[in-house]
């Protein structure tokens, strides 16, 4: 036990995957350094569904009192039919512990960094590591730094990714999407899944009175990737012209929307070689058709540091935390990809499903949720 104890674990990257390690690492009395390249830890203005299996990971590490007084539980998923302004059926969410909740980023990241600090862990801003060797070293600010570990949590363009396998080409889906953030007293707290032929959007309320919205449409062009292209909220509303008055309505409150290429990319093959590893997106970025991106991102931390923790090893540490993750994430992104389809269906097609839908809901409301058993009900802490 207590392989990692009083070792430099050196993290390149800040966001929610980094952070969470950092803080589980230093539970295991590392002594952690986070390299990141933004000048303050920070997060996107937009919101976060934290799901069961991720709030399980981030409990275990002492910051359940934060977390409950800055998410909002989320009660229900509602698929909408998005002509009629109308509830097709309304799945509960209000059994789940710990709760479904809905987070706005920059609070998350805030409640991380703030534990991380507490914790110990050294953040080093404005840190762009580029010069990353086989063996883990790099330099920042002009000094070669040779941790006992280095971990790649850098994100979707991750540099460590790269050093460790061999490159791969994403691809566009077809599908682009924009998010943006309303004011909004009265949205109840459940996520709204409006559902219409090549296109849908997901709406659930934040803290503060906000309503995040991420919505998607089917396209052959091809638009960037990442999140911070700016668009005309009228070529939004413009995409969901023919829907109902809710959906309008919601619409003709965006002020400033983002748009984005989303575009799929293979899980990585290897996710460490000898003392350097990789989490999250960086390991495998994912389609936000589940919302699964940072609750896996969240596990893959908890597990990383609790099987180099654990193992003789640093090196059956890490063969045991990707034996441990692969293939569930395998599972979780596929899934994710399949949800658009289900999403965007027209005609004859998308009247039976709504129809199957509306029946499942009551006649087996519990069937929903069984079917997300295997991922939301999955601890990583047991
Ligand atoms: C619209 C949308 C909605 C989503 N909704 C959900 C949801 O509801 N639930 C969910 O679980 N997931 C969701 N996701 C996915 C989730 O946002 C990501 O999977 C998650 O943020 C990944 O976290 P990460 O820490 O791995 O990477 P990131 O959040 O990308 O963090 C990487 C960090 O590394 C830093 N960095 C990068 N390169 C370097 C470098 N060379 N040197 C130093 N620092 C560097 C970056 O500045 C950044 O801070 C959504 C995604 C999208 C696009």
């Amino acid at each position: 036990m207590g392989t990692t104890q009083g070792r430099d674990i050196a993290i390149i990257g800040g966001g929610i995957g980094g952070l969470t390690a950092a803080l589980a690492f230093a539970r295991h009395n590392a002594k952690v350094t986070v390299y990141e390249q933004a000048p303050a830890l920070t997060e996107v203005g937009a919101g976060l569904q934290i799901t069961p299996n991720g709030a399980r990971a981030l409990n275990a590490l002492g910051i359940h009192n934060d977390l409950a007084a800055a998410g909002v539980t989320a009660q229900a998923v509602v698929p909408m039919d998005v002509v009629a302004s109308r509830e097709i059926t309304r799945f509960d969410l209000t059994g789940q512990t710990p709760p479904y909740r809905f987070y706005h980023r920059a609070a998350l990241i805030d409640i991380l960094a703030r534990a991380c600090e507490a914790a110990g862990v050294t953040v080093k801003l404005g840190a762009r590591i580029a010069d990353l060797n086989a063996d883990g070293s790099f330099t920042a600010g002009g000094e070669v730094i040779r941790p006992a570990m280095t971990i790649g949590a850098d994100g979707l363009h991750s540099v460590v990714r790269g050093l460790i396998n061999k490159p791969a080409k994403p691809f566009f889906t077809g599908q682009v999407a924009w998010r943006a953030v309303i004011k909004s007293d009265k949205a109840d707290p459940v996520a709204r899944i409006w559902m219409a032929p090549g296109r849908h959007m997901v709406t659930y309320p934040l803290s503060g009175g906000r309503l995040n919205i991420v919505a998607v449409q089917e396209r052959s062009q091809w638009a960037d990737e990442g999140w911070n292209h700016a668009d005309d909220p009228g070529n939004l509303r413009m995409a969901f012209a023919d829907c109902g008055w809710e959906v309008k309505s919601i619409l003709g409150e965006v002020e400033q929307v983002n748009l984005w290429g989303l575009f799929r990319h293979p899980v990585a093959e290897k996710w460490h070689a000898g003392s350097v590893a990789i989490l999250g997106d960086a390991a495998h970025p994912t389609l936000p058709f589940l919302a699964q991106g940072a609750n896996l991102a969240i596990e893959d931390a908890y597990v990383l540091a609790r099987s180099c923790d654990e193992a003789a090893s640093l090196d059956a540490g890490l063969q045991d935390y990707q034996s441990k993750r692969r293939a569930r994430v395998v599972r979780a992104i596929e899934a994710a990809n399949k949800n658009a389809k289900n999403y965007h269906l027209s005609g004859v097609q998308r009247s039976v499903a709504h129809t199957g839908l509306r029946v499942m809901g009551k006649f087996a409301p519990s069937a929903f949720l069984n079917r997300l058993g295997w991922l939301y009900d999955h601890d990583v802490t047991a």
